[in-house]
Protein backbone atom coordinates (compact mmCIF):
# COMPACT_ATOMS: atom_id res chain seq x y z
CA UNK A 1 0.00 0.00 0.00
CA UNK A 2 1.67 3.37 -1.07
CA UNK A 3 2.09 6.21 1.83
CA UNK A 4 -0.54 8.16 -0.25
CA UNK A 5 -3.71 5.75 -0.15
CA UNK A 6 -2.54 4.65 3.55
CA UNK A 7 -2.95 8.60 4.34
CA UNK A 8 -5.82 8.73 2.60
CA UNK A 9 -7.46 5.90 4.17
CA UNK A 10 -6.38 7.67 7.59
CA UNK A 11 -7.77 10.96 7.10
CA UNK A 12 -10.75 9.06 5.93
CA UNK A 13 -11.08 7.44 9.27
CA UNK A 14 -10.20 10.40 10.93
CA UNK A 15 -12.88 12.74 9.04
CA UNK A 16 -15.53 10.16 10.04
CA UNK A 17 -14.46 9.81 13.75
CA UNK A 18 -14.45 13.52 14.63
CA UNK A 19 -17.71 14.24 12.62
CA UNK A 20 -20.02 12.18 14.10
CA UNK A 21 -18.59 10.45 17.06
CA UNK A 22 -19.68 13.23 19.25
CA UNK A 23 -23.21 12.90 19.03
CA UNK A 24 -23.22 9.43 18.18
CA UNK A 25 -21.52 8.67 21.59
CA UNK A 26 -23.85 10.34 23.75
CA UNK A 27 -27.49 9.96 22.46
CA UNK A 28 -29.82 8.45 20.11
CA UNK A 29 -29.04 10.24 16.78
CA UNK A 30 -31.22 11.50 14.41
CA UNK A 31 -30.49 11.24 10.93
CA UNK A 32 -32.35 13.15 8.07
CA UNK A 33 -31.95 11.61 4.08
CA UNK A 34 -33.14 14.13 1.70
CA UNK A 35 -34.41 12.20 -1.31
CA UNK A 36 -36.78 9.11 -1.45
CA UNK A 37 -35.00 7.45 -4.32
CA UNK A 38 -33.47 4.21 -4.63
CA UNK A 39 -30.05 5.46 -2.56
CA UNK A 40 -32.71 7.39 0.38
CA UNK A 41 -34.97 4.19 0.69
CA UNK A 42 -32.08 1.95 0.91
CA UNK A 43 -30.24 3.78 3.34
CA UNK A 44 -33.71 4.37 5.63
CA UNK A 45 -34.53 0.45 5.44
CA UNK A 46 -30.68 -0.27 6.90
CA UNK A 47 -31.06 3.00 9.36
CA UNK A 48 -34.78 2.16 10.73
CA UNK A 49 -33.77 -1.78 11.10
CA UNK A 50 -30.29 -0.74 13.20
CA UNK A 51 -32.64 0.73 15.27
CA UNK A 52 -31.72 4.39 14.34
CA UNK A 53 -33.82 7.21 14.38
CA UNK A 54 -34.28 8.03 10.94
CA UNK A 55 -36.55 10.83 8.99
CA UNK A 56 -36.57 10.36 5.08
CA UNK A 57 -38.07 13.73 3.27
CA UNK A 58 -38.86 14.09 -0.56
CA UNK A 59 -40.09 16.53 -2.22
CA UNK A 60 -42.18 14.80 -4.63
CA UNK A 61 -43.50 11.14 -4.49
CA UNK A 62 -41.52 8.22 -3.14
CA UNK A 63 -38.60 7.68 -6.13
CA UNK A 64 -40.70 9.97 -8.16
CA UNK A 65 -36.90 11.47 -9.58
CA UNK A 66 -34.47 9.73 -11.80
CA UNK A 67 -35.51 6.01 -9.93
CA UNK A 68 -38.69 5.86 -11.70
CA UNK A 69 -37.16 6.46 -15.61
CA UNK A 70 -33.74 3.98 -15.11
CA UNK A 71 -33.03 1.14 -17.19
CA UNK A 72 -32.91 -0.18 -13.97
CA UNK A 73 -30.03 -3.06 -14.82
CA UNK A 74 -28.60 -4.33 -11.92
CA UNK A 75 -25.01 -5.24 -13.22
CA UNK A 76 -20.86 -4.46 -13.52
CA UNK A 77 -21.33 -5.06 -17.16
CA UNK A 78 -18.85 -1.93 -18.07
CA UNK A 79 -17.34 -0.61 -15.52
CA UNK A 80 -13.96 0.37 -14.93
CA UNK A 81 -12.03 1.08 -12.66
CA UNK A 82 -11.95 -2.30 -11.23
CA UNK A 83 -12.69 -0.44 -7.81
CA UNK A 84 -15.96 0.61 -8.97
CA UNK A 85 -16.59 -2.53 -10.94
CA UNK A 86 -16.10 -4.55 -7.34
CA UNK A 87 -18.50 -2.23 -6.07
CA UNK A 88 -20.76 -2.83 -8.33
CA UNK A 89 -20.70 -6.85 -7.85
CA UNK A 90 -20.73 -6.08 -4.06
CA UNK A 91 -24.21 -4.30 -5.04
CA UNK A 92 -25.51 -7.48 -7.20
CA UNK A 93 -24.60 -9.22 -4.16
CA UNK A 94 -26.33 -7.14 -1.72
CA UNK A 95 -29.29 -7.22 -4.23
CA UNK A 96 -29.78 -10.66 -3.45
CA UNK A 97 -29.03 -10.89 0.35
CA UNK A 98 -32.12 -7.66 0.28
CA UNK A 99 -34.59 -9.79 -1.60
CA UNK A 100 -33.96 -12.75 0.72
CA UNK A 101 -34.99 -10.65 3.97
CA UNK A 102 -38.56 -10.19 1.84
CA UNK A 103 -41.03 -13.53 1.99
CA UNK A 104 -41.52 -12.10 -1.75
CA UNK A 105 -39.46 -9.02 -3.18
CA UNK A 106 -41.98 -8.16 -6.33
CA UNK A 107 -39.43 -5.61 -7.33
CA UNK A 108 -36.68 -8.24 -8.11
CA UNK A 109 -36.02 -10.08 -11.83
CA UNK A 110 -33.71 -12.14 -12.79
CA UNK A 111 -33.05 -13.99 -16.33
CA UNK A 112 -29.10 -12.36 -17.21
CA UNK A 113 -28.30 -10.56 -19.90
CA UNK A 114 -27.56 -11.19 -23.28
CA UNK A 115 -24.96 -9.51 -25.19
CA UNK A 116 -23.50 -8.82 -28.90
CA UNK A 117 -21.47 -6.18 -30.13
CA UNK A 118 -20.53 -4.46 -33.16
CA UNK A 119 -16.93 -4.53 -34.33
CA UNK A 120 -13.58 -6.31 -33.61
CA UNK A 121 -15.03 -9.73 -32.27
CA UNK A 122 -11.34 -10.36 -31.06
CA UNK A 123 -11.53 -7.34 -28.72
CA UNK A 124 -14.80 -8.30 -27.27
CA UNK A 125 -13.88 -11.59 -26.46
CA UNK A 126 -10.64 -10.14 -24.85
CA UNK A 127 -13.10 -7.78 -22.48
CA UNK A 128 -15.38 -11.15 -21.52
CA UNK A 129 -11.38 -12.43 -20.64
CA UNK A 130 -11.22 -9.89 -18.53
CA UNK A 131 -14.24 -10.27 -16.89
CA UNK A 132 -14.14 -13.50 -16.39
CA UNK A 133 -10.52 -12.90 -15.26
CA UNK A 134 -12.06 -10.54 -12.24
CA UNK A 135 -14.78 -13.85 -11.22
CA UNK A 136 -17.36 -12.09 -12.93
CA UNK A 137 -19.69 -14.53 -14.34
CA UNK A 138 -20.23 -14.60 -18.36
CA UNK A 139 -20.78 -17.33 -20.66
CA UNK A 140 -20.39 -17.73 -24.52
CA UNK A 141 -23.83 -19.29 -26.07
CA UNK A 142 -23.97 -20.55 -29.51
CA UNK A 143 -26.74 -19.97 -31.81
CA UNK A 144 -28.42 -23.21 -30.58
CA UNK A 145 -28.51 -22.46 -27.05
CA UNK A 146 -29.34 -18.34 -28.15
CA UNK A 147 -32.31 -19.62 -30.25
CA UNK A 148 -33.60 -21.75 -26.58
CA UNK A 149 -33.22 -18.68 -24.55
CA UNK A 150 -34.23 -16.38 -26.40
CA UNK A 151 -37.09 -17.75 -28.77
CA UNK A 152 -38.17 -14.25 -29.82
CA UNK A 153 -34.97 -13.03 -30.88
CA UNK A 154 -34.15 -12.36 -34.85
CA UNK A 155 -31.24 -14.36 -35.16
CA UNK A 156 -30.18 -12.67 -38.51
CA UNK A 157 -29.69 -9.28 -36.72
CA UNK A 158 -26.95 -10.78 -34.42
CA UNK A 159 -24.86 -12.28 -37.89
CA UNK A 160 -21.49 -13.67 -36.71
CA UNK A 161 -20.94 -11.86 -33.68
CA UNK A 162 -19.95 -13.53 -30.61
CA UNK A 163 -22.80 -13.64 -28.34
CA UNK A 164 -21.83 -13.80 -24.15
CA UNK A 165 -24.34 -14.50 -21.55
CA UNK A 166 -24.03 -12.81 -17.44
CA UNK A 167 -26.51 -15.12 -16.24
CA UNK A 168 -26.57 -13.51 -12.45
CA UNK A 169 -27.86 -10.03 -13.98
CA UNK A 170 -30.99 -8.84 -13.22
CA UNK A 171 -33.56 -5.74 -12.91
CA UNK A 172 -35.76 -3.99 -10.32
CA UNK A 173 -38.61 -1.83 -10.49
CA UNK A 174 -36.97 0.87 -8.23
CA UNK A 175 -40.39 2.59 -7.71
CA UNK A 176 -41.45 -0.68 -6.11
CA UNK A 177 -38.12 -1.57 -4.45
CA UNK A 178 -38.31 1.90 -3.01
CA UNK A 179 -41.87 1.44 -1.30
CA UNK A 180 -41.20 -2.04 0.11
CA UNK A 181 -38.46 -0.59 1.85
CA UNK A 182 -39.71 2.54 2.82
CA UNK A 183 -42.31 0.73 4.34
CA UNK A 184 -40.51 -1.62 6.20
CA UNK A 185 -38.49 1.36 7.00
CA UNK A 186 -41.57 2.87 8.86
CA UNK A 187 -42.64 -0.63 10.69
CA UNK A 188 -39.33 0.16 12.26
CA UNK A 189 -39.96 3.48 13.37
CA UNK A 190 -38.72 5.88 10.40
CA UNK A 191 -40.61 8.88 9.53
CA UNK A 192 -41.31 9.30 5.40
CA UNK A 193 -42.26 12.47 4.60
CA UNK A 194 -43.51 13.06 0.88
CA UNK A 195 -44.35 16.20 -1.48
CA UNK A 196 -42.10 18.46 1.34
CA UNK A 197 -39.24 20.14 -0.52
CA UNK A 198 -35.92 21.00 1.72
CA UNK A 199 -35.26 24.20 1.17
CA UNK A 200 -32.53 25.23 4.00
CA UNK A 201 -29.41 23.12 5.31
CA UNK A 202 -29.54 24.62 8.67
CA UNK A 203 -25.84 24.98 10.04
CA UNK A 204 -24.43 26.50 13.67
CA UNK A 205 -20.56 26.80 12.45
CA UNK A 206 -18.77 23.89 11.23
CA UNK A 207 -21.85 21.66 11.84
CA UNK A 208 -24.99 21.07 10.09
CA UNK A 209 -27.89 20.65 12.50
CA UNK A 210 -30.96 19.92 10.65
CA UNK A 211 -32.79 21.51 7.95
CA UNK A 212 -35.83 23.32 7.22
CA UNK A 213 -38.77 22.15 4.93
CA UNK A 214 -41.37 24.42 2.62
CA UNK A 215 -44.14 24.49 4.68
CA UNK A 216 -41.90 26.48 7.62
CA UNK A 217 -40.98 23.44 9.64
CA UNK A 218 -37.59 23.68 11.26
CA UNK A 219 -36.09 19.98 11.90
CA UNK A 220 -33.55 19.19 13.64
CA UNK A 221 -30.29 16.53 13.03
CA UNK A 222 -27.46 15.19 14.22
CA UNK A 223 -26.94 14.07 10.50
CA UNK A 224 -28.01 15.01 7.23
CA UNK A 225 -27.47 12.62 4.66
CA UNK A 226 -27.64 14.58 1.00
CA UNK A 227 -29.47 11.61 -1.43
CA UNK A 228 -31.55 13.72 -3.98
CA UNK A 229 -29.30 12.31 -7.05
CA UNK A 230 -29.39 15.16 -10.07
CA UNK A 231 -30.14 17.82 -7.44
CA UNK A 232 -26.92 17.47 -5.85
CA UNK A 233 -25.67 20.91 -6.60
CA UNK A 234 -29.20 22.73 -6.26
CA UNK A 235 -29.52 26.25 -4.53
CA UNK A 236 -30.80 24.71 -1.42
CA UNK A 237 -27.60 23.32 -0.47
CA UNK A 238 -24.87 25.54 0.66
CA UNK A 239 -22.04 26.23 -2.43
CA UNK A 240 -19.03 24.11 0.24
CA UNK A 241 -21.86 21.03 0.54
CA UNK A 242 -22.99 20.87 -3.39
CA UNK A 243 -21.42 17.81 -5.28
CA UNK A 244 -20.46 19.26 -9.06
CA UNK A 245 -22.27 17.40 -11.17
CA UNK A 246 -22.75 16.77 -14.82
CA UNK A 247 -25.79 15.17 -15.53
CA UNK A 248 -26.78 13.48 -18.98
CA UNK A 249 -30.30 12.40 -19.60
CA UNK A 250 -31.64 9.51 -21.63
CA UNK A 251 -34.74 8.41 -23.98
CA UNK A 252 -37.12 5.62 -22.29
CA UNK A 253 -39.75 4.08 -24.89
CA UNK A 254 -42.33 1.58 -23.33
CA UNK A 255 -44.41 -0.39 -24.98
CA UNK A 256 -47.75 -1.60 -24.85
CA UNK A 257 -48.26 -5.15 -22.83
CA UNK A 258 -47.47 -7.74 -26.06
CA UNK A 259 -47.41 -11.42 -25.93
CA UNK A 260 -43.49 -12.00 -25.84
CA UNK A 261 -41.15 -14.68 -23.92
CA UNK A 262 -38.40 -12.43 -23.15
CA UNK A 263 -36.70 -13.13 -19.76
CA UNK A 264 -33.31 -11.68 -20.41
CA UNK A 265 -31.97 -7.75 -20.91
CA UNK A 266 -31.07 -7.52 -24.47
CA UNK A 267 -27.82 -5.47 -24.82
CA UNK A 268 -27.26 -5.23 -28.45
CA UNK A 269 -25.14 -2.93 -30.66
CA UNK A 270 -28.26 -0.14 -31.26
CA UNK A 271 -30.55 -0.87 -28.48
CA UNK A 272 -31.16 -2.17 -25.12
CA UNK A 273 -34.05 -3.79 -24.41
CA UNK A 274 -35.37 -5.65 -21.41
CA UNK A 275 -39.16 -7.01 -20.03
CA UNK A 276 -40.70 -4.51 -18.50
CA UNK A 277 -43.87 -5.95 -16.36
CA UNK A 278 -47.03 -7.10 -17.48
CA UNK A 279 -46.18 -8.03 -20.82
CA UNK A 280 -44.52 -4.70 -21.47
CA UNK A 281 -40.59 -3.85 -22.80
CA UNK A 282 -38.57 -0.97 -22.01
CA UNK A 283 -36.23 0.20 -25.08
CA UNK A 284 -33.62 3.05 -24.52
CA UNK A 285 -29.88 2.84 -25.72
CA UNK A 286 -27.14 3.59 -23.52
CA UNK A 287 -25.13 5.81 -25.41
CA UNK A 288 -27.94 8.20 -26.64
CA UNK A 289 -27.99 11.30 -25.08
CA UNK A 290 -30.85 14.05 -25.10
CA UNK A 291 -31.45 17.03 -23.23
CA UNK A 292 -32.67 16.68 -20.33
CA UNK A 293 -36.08 19.20 -21.07
CA UNK A 294 -36.51 17.64 -24.59
CA UNK A 295 -40.26 16.48 -25.63
CA UNK A 296 -40.68 13.48 -27.72
CA UNK A 297 -43.68 12.27 -29.47
CA UNK A 298 -43.98 9.21 -31.24
CA UNK A 299 -42.50 10.26 -34.52
CA UNK A 300 -39.47 12.13 -33.45
CA UNK A 301 -36.62 10.71 -35.41
CA UNK A 302 -35.14 9.78 -31.71
CA UNK A 303 -37.99 7.47 -31.41
CA UNK A 304 -38.06 6.22 -34.99
CA UNK A 305 -34.64 4.89 -34.74
CA UNK A 306 -35.10 3.14 -31.62
CA UNK A 307 -37.95 1.42 -32.42
CA UNK A 308 -36.19 0.64 -36.11
CA UNK A 309 -33.62 -0.96 -33.99
CA UNK A 310 -35.30 -3.21 -31.88
CA UNK A 311 -37.78 -4.19 -34.47
CA UNK A 312 -34.46 -5.48 -36.31
CA UNK A 313 -33.89 -7.31 -32.96
CA UNK A 314 -37.51 -8.53 -32.24
CA UNK A 315 -39.68 -8.87 -35.10
CA UNK A 316 -42.85 -8.69 -32.83
CA UNK A 317 -42.29 -5.55 -32.50
CA UNK A 318 -43.13 -4.66 -36.18
CA UNK A 319 -46.59 -3.06 -35.76
CA UNK A 320 -45.79 -1.69 -32.60
CA UNK A 321 -46.11 2.17 -31.15
CA UNK A 322 -44.66 3.53 -28.21
CA UNK A 323 -47.28 3.69 -24.86
CA UNK A 324 -45.04 5.62 -22.88
CA UNK A 325 -42.08 8.10 -23.67
CA UNK A 326 -40.04 8.96 -20.88
CA UNK A 327 -36.43 10.96 -20.07
CA UNK A 328 -34.69 10.28 -17.40
CA UNK A 329 -31.51 12.17 -16.10
CA UNK A 330 -28.48 10.45 -14.88
CA UNK A 331 -27.11 11.65 -11.31
CA UNK A 332 -23.40 11.66 -12.20
CA UNK A 333 -21.11 13.56 -10.28
CA UNK A 334 -18.48 16.39 -12.64
CA UNK A 335 -15.83 13.18 -13.01
CA UNK A 336 -18.54 10.15 -13.41
CA UNK A 337 -17.51 8.53 -9.85
CA UNK A 338 -19.55 8.19 -7.17
CA UNK A 339 -19.67 11.02 -4.36
CA UNK A 340 -20.14 8.90 -0.92
CA UNK A 341 -18.49 10.59 2.35
CA UNK A 342 -18.90 13.37 4.65
CA UNK A 343 -17.61 17.24 3.19
CA UNK A 344 -14.44 18.62 4.29
CA UNK A 345 -14.47 21.25 7.49
CA UNK A 346 -18.18 20.65 8.03
CA UNK A 347 -20.00 17.69 10.69
CA UNK A 348 -23.01 16.07 10.36
CA UNK A 349 -23.69 16.18 6.93
CA UNK A 350 -22.63 13.72 4.18
CA UNK A 351 -23.23 12.76 0.47
CA UNK A 352 -24.36 9.49 -1.23
CA UNK A 353 -24.79 10.80 -5.07
CA UNK A 354 -24.10 8.05 -7.75
CA UNK A 355 -25.01 6.94 -10.82
CA UNK A 356 -25.44 3.19 -11.45
CA UNK A 357 -27.67 3.74 -8.30
CA UNK A 358 -29.73 1.34 -8.91
CA UNK A 359 -27.11 -1.62 -8.68
CA UNK A 360 -24.99 0.10 -5.91
CA UNK A 361 -28.28 1.44 -3.62
CA UNK A 362 -28.39 -1.67 -1.25
CA UNK A 363 -24.76 -1.91 -0.48
CA UNK A 364 -23.75 1.57 -0.66
CA UNK A 365 -26.45 1.90 2.30
CA UNK A 366 -24.64 -0.76 4.33
CA UNK A 367 -21.40 1.24 4.20
CA UNK A 368 -23.00 4.27 4.98
CA UNK A 369 -24.73 2.68 8.07
CA UNK A 370 -21.25 1.27 9.14
CA UNK A 371 -19.75 4.73 8.45
CA UNK A 372 -21.71 6.93 10.27
CA UNK A 373 -23.62 4.66 13.07
CA UNK A 374 -20.70 2.09 13.84
CA UNK A 375 -17.85 4.88 12.99
CA UNK A 376 -16.74 2.06 11.07
CA UNK A 377 -14.89 3.72 7.94
CA UNK A 378 -15.22 1.45 5.07
CA UNK A 379 -12.06 1.31 2.63
CA UNK A 380 -14.44 0.66 -0.56
CA UNK A 381 -15.35 4.09 -0.20
CA UNK A 382 -12.03 5.94 0.07
CA UNK A 383 -11.92 6.64 -3.53
CA UNK A 384 -15.09 8.05 -3.90
CA UNK A 385 -14.95 10.79 -1.24
CA UNK A 386 -16.01 14.08 -1.72
CA UNK A 387 -13.51 15.85 -0.70
CA UNK A 388 -11.95 15.10 -4.45
CA UNK A 389 -13.87 18.14 -5.29
CA UNK A 390 -13.02 20.72 -2.51
CA UNK A 391 -8.90 20.32 -2.48
C1 LIG B 1 -31.89 6.66 -18.60
C2 LIG B 1 -31.25 6.08 -17.36
C3 LIG B 1 -30.87 4.77 -17.33
C4 LIG B 1 -30.27 4.25 -16.17
N1 LIG B 1 -29.95 2.94 -16.16
C5 LIG B 1 -29.41 2.40 -15.04
C6 LIG B 1 -29.14 1.02 -14.99
O1 LIG B 1 -29.41 0.29 -15.94
N2 LIG B 1 -28.58 0.52 -13.84
C7 LIG B 1 -28.28 1.32 -12.77
O2 LIG B 1 -27.77 0.81 -11.77
N3 LIG B 1 -28.55 2.64 -12.79
C8 LIG B 1 -29.10 3.20 -13.90
N4 LIG B 1 -29.39 4.52 -13.94
C9 LIG B 1 -29.01 5.35 -12.80
C10 LIG B 1 -29.97 5.19 -11.64
O3 LIG B 1 -31.30 5.20 -12.11
C11 LIG B 1 -29.75 6.34 -10.66
O4 LIG B 1 -28.38 6.33 -10.25
C12 LIG B 1 -30.62 6.21 -9.42
O5 LIG B 1 -31.98 6.08 -9.76
C13 LIG B 1 -30.41 7.44 -8.55
O6 LIG B 1 -31.24 7.27 -7.41
P1 LIG B 1 -31.24 8.38 -6.28
O7 LIG B 1 -32.07 7.86 -5.18
O8 LIG B 1 -29.85 8.81 -5.99
O9 LIG B 1 -31.91 9.66 -7.02
P2 LIG B 1 -33.45 9.97 -7.33
O10 LIG B 1 -34.20 8.76 -7.69
O11 LIG B 1 -33.45 11.09 -8.32
O12 LIG B 1 -33.99 10.47 -5.95
C14 LIG B 1 -33.63 11.75 -5.44
C15 LIG B 1 -34.83 12.31 -4.74
O13 LIG B 1 -34.43 13.51 -4.09
C16 LIG B 1 -35.55 14.35 -4.07
N5 LIG B 1 -35.10 15.71 -3.84
C17 LIG B 1 -34.26 16.46 -4.59
N6 LIG B 1 -34.12 17.67 -4.05
C18 LIG B 1 -34.87 17.70 -2.93
C19 LIG B 1 -35.15 18.70 -1.95
N7 LIG B 1 -34.60 19.92 -1.99
N8 LIG B 1 -35.99 18.39 -0.93
C20 LIG B 1 -36.54 17.16 -0.85
N9 LIG B 1 -36.33 16.19 -1.75
C21 LIG B 1 -35.50 16.46 -2.79
C22 LIG B 1 -36.19 14.16 -5.44
O14 LIG B 1 -37.57 14.52 -5.40
C23 LIG B 1 -35.98 12.67 -5.67
O15 LIG B 1 -37.11 11.88 -5.37
C24 LIG B 1 -30.03 5.08 -15.05
C25 LIG B 1 -30.44 6.41 -15.08
C26 LIG B 1 -31.05 6.90 -16.21
C27 LIG B 1 -31.51 8.33 -16.22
Amino acid sequence: MSVLVATNIFLSALTLFVQFLPSTYFSPIMIIIIGAGVVGASLAFQLARAGVPVKVIDAGRIAGGTSASSFAWVNSHDKTPRIYHDLNVAGMHAHRTLRSQFAAAPWWHEGGTIEWRAGDPARYRQKIADLQSWGYVAQWLDPHQLRELAPDLNQAAVGDAPVAFFPEEAWIDPVVYSHYLLTDAREHGAQVVTHQAVIEIRQQGHKVVGLRTADGTLHDADIVVNCTGRYADQAAIPPILRIPMTPTAGLLLFTPPLAHGLRQILYTPQVHIRPDGAGRLLICRNELEVAADAQFHARSPEVLALLAAAREVLPLLRDVEPEVLRVGVRAIPADQLPAIGPSPGIGGYYSAITHSGVTLAPYIAELIVDEIVHQRPRLELTPFRPQRFFV
